[in-house]
């Protein structure tokens, strides 16, 4: 019996290594594509991409490998945690196009591809009505989906789960009623202050000192920058094809101080948490961050919970105004942290400050619910988006482009994986509570000292990488389940100060 199990488990990982090297080649070719590769090349790309698929489907509907799974799957007890969390990995990703019949599931990709198109035009025409029966097609499909693949309470919870293992609408919903009635005032006290000088913010900084300042506080933060790569592209991401090749890129804007820095501290935190997964992880797809809101939570962490501090601040002003004397020169240590905090309502998500951001993910998290829930139609949509706006952020997009239609993730039915971004806020608050505890974190800021923050980091976090679901791993390092109460407090102690309301 031990035997058999033994030389199981050898398939098993002999199959995943397989899968890994497909997976490692996709990734390779896509941060090509992304960093400058001609864009020429795409149809040669495409055809790669294309058999690196057809390959990587063929292992996963192997019988002899799905066998493994199976069997594998009936005996928890004698494998160990790695063991245990690839069989779960793989269950999941099998379920969610086993029990869709495969017409069905092919007639889906075919549809998103036209969805995608038809939204790119309807967003740059400003007309929904484009896009309109696209959407209408993709809220039935992934409700007939639902159907198929079974799920427990509401059909929501299997789309939220795709990206947030173990997250349900009950949870959720206890979230963002708490997001909402503590935010939502607090913006509104506000909303009518007057708003500090981010004049020098638009002042010219040339591009080659910006990239020596980003790599600078990449060293600082303890992203090792000899086991990857740093480049840019035009919309800033990290990549992780293995825990000693970890690779991001960041933007540059010569009339803006704050966006190459803040989305390289951004991406260097999402770097950091693949860098220091276990060396036992490696090479499996447990390798990574334990979910999309967990890997936000250590962007974020970095973003907005140690960048944005007005510790770290005080750290980094006296270097900023040696390197841009002339840019700096009427600019003091108070209107640098005033200008990287600036609350300022505004139409797009990702154009949002700290405080709003999770104020636009509660809007679409309310509205793909009632879409999915059958409460709300997709012809009702975007007045439901105008009224959402204006009640919880007191601003009215003049049009759809900047309504309803901006962001892609409808377009490819992505419906789930908003609640992530206000999740990963969320964990973010709520580690860096539980890491105050540990460490003296100000004035570890004020110093510029990330190692002890990193360590804590690590030994808390990144070390596990995906072997707990979510809300396993959050109740492991803090011994409670998510509390957005952890999130509105870190908020609303900061603007307060702020804003001395
Ligand atoms: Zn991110």
């Amino acid at each position: 019996m031990c035997r058999d199990i033994n030389a199981t488990k050898e398939k098993f990982y002999e199959y995943i290594k397989q899968l890994q090297g497909l997976d490692y080649t996709s990734n390779i070719v896509f941060w090509d594509a992304s960093t400058g590769a001609p864009k020429s090349g795409v149809e040669a790309r495409s055809n790669a991409i294309g058999v690196i698929s057809g390959f990587y489907h063929h292992i996963m509907t192997d019988p002899d490998f799905n066998a493994c799974i199976d069997s594998l799957a009936v005996t928890p007890d004698e494998c160990d945690d790695l063991t245990n969390a690839l069989i779960r990995h793989y269950q999941r990703e099998r379920n969610r196009v086993a029990k869709i019949p495969a017409k069905e599931y092919e007639a889906f990709q075919a549809h998103i591809t036209k969805s995608a198109a038809a939204w790119e035009d309807a967003k740059e025409a400003c007309a929904y009505d484009q896009f309109k029966p696209y959407l209408e097609k993709s809220v039935e499909m992934m409700r007939q989906f639902a159907e198929y693949r079974g799920y427990s309470g509401h059909p929501y919870n299997l789309l939220i789960d795709d990206y947030e293992p173990g997250m349900t609408v009950e949870q959720l919903d206890v979230f963002f009623e708490t997001v909402k009635a503590r935010l939502v005032p607090l913006l509104k006290k506000i909303i009518d202050l007057p708003k500090p000088r981010t004049d020098f913010i638009a002042a010219a900084y040339p591009i080659e000192q910006q990239l020596h300042l980003s790599e600078s506080l990449l060293d600082l933060i303890g992203f090792k920058r000899d086991h990857g790569l740093f480049k840019e592209s035009v919309h800033p991401f990290t990549m992780g094809v293995d825990i000693e090749d970890v690779r991001l890129t960041t933007h540059f804007y010569e009339n803006d101080l704050l966006s190459a820095m803040l989305s390289t501290v951004h991406e260097g935190g999402h770097g950091i948490y693949e860098q220091n997964v276990g060396k036992q992880l490696r090479g499996t797809p447990i390798a990574t961050g334990a979910s999309n809101a967990f890997h936000e939570s250590q962007s974020r962490i970095y973003e907005n919970n140690f960048f944005r501090h007005k510790a770290f601040i005080s750290f980094l002003y006296p270097k900023l105004k040696e390197t841009f004397k002339e840019q700096f020169k009427t600019v003091a240590e108070i209107d640098l942290y005033r200008a990287v905090n600036i609350v300022e309502p505004s139409l797009i998500r990702t154009e949002a400050d700290e405080l709003t951001y999770s104020l636009h993910i509660l809007l679409r998290y309310e509205l793909e619910l009632a879409l999915i829930s059958g409460t709300l139609s997709v012809a009702d949509l975007p007045k439901a988006w105008y009224d959402k706006m204006e009640q919880y952020l007191g601003v009215v997009p003049s049009n759809d482009g900047e309504g309803v239609l901006q962001d892609v993730h409808w377009s490819e039915a992505l419906f789930g994986y908003f609640p992530t971004y206000a999740l990963g806020s969320a964990y973010a608050a709520q580690l860096y509570h539980y890491m105050s505890k540990d460490l003296a974190v100000e004035p570890l800021l004020a110093e510029g000292n990330f190692e002890p923050i990193t360590k804590w980091l690590n030994e808390k976090v990144h070390q596990y990488g995906a072997l707990y679901d979510p809300t396993v791993l959050i109740e492991k390092i803090t011994g409670e389940p998510l509390n957005a109460d952890y999130y509105c407090d870190y908020l609303e102690m900061k603007y307060t100060a702020l804003y001395q309301l």
